[in-house]
């Protein structure tokens, strides 16, 4: 994948709560192309080794349990800068921090539960997007 790149998951508590519209509307409006996307639901070994960087994490079990526990909506997107423009627009990992109008402001609901994922850098953008997605299924 390349540098104006990034992967991002609409993840279980935000797909529940009816919030793949909102969120999607604003990632568009902030400019980014989505490139990939699907509807899908992580198995519990999915979940695993997506987050296997927060394997010795006291909260890996409960991450884990809460990444699986229902579909979930993956895509790529595309935009100059996408990684850190799109943490931008997510927010703090803890809602409570997170910026006035970002995602996870507008639609977390705790620092477990918290809507949306953004890769954190070019590489694990690229690692996540291939985990997720065929050559063929980006455009
Ligand atoms: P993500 O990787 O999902 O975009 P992030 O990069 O903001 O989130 P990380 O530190 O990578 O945050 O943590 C990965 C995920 O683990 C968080 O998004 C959240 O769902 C969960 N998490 C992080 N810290 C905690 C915590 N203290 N308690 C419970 N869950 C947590
Ligand atoms: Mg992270």
């Amino acid at each position: 994948m390349i540098a104006n790149r990034t992967f991002t998951m609409i993840k279980p508590d935000a797909v529940e709560n009816g919030h793949i519209g909102g969120i999607l509307d604003k990632i568009t409006s902030a400019g980014f192309k989505i490139v990939a996307m699907k509807y899908t639901q992580l198995s519990t070994r999915d979940a695993e080794e997506f987050y296997a960087v927060h394997k010795e994490r006291p909260f890996y079990g409960e991450l884990v349990e809460f990444m699986s526990r229902g579909p979930i909506v993956a895509a790529i997107l595309e935009k100059d800068n996408a990684v850190e423009d799109f943490r931008a627009l997510i927010g703090a990992t803890n809602p409570a921090e997170a910026a006035e109008g970002t995602i996870r402001k507008l639609y977390a609901t705790s620092i477990g539960e918290n809507a949306v994922h953004g890769s954190d850098s070019d590489e694990n953008a690229a690692i996540e997007g291939a985990f997720h997605f065929a050559g063929r299924e980006v455009f």
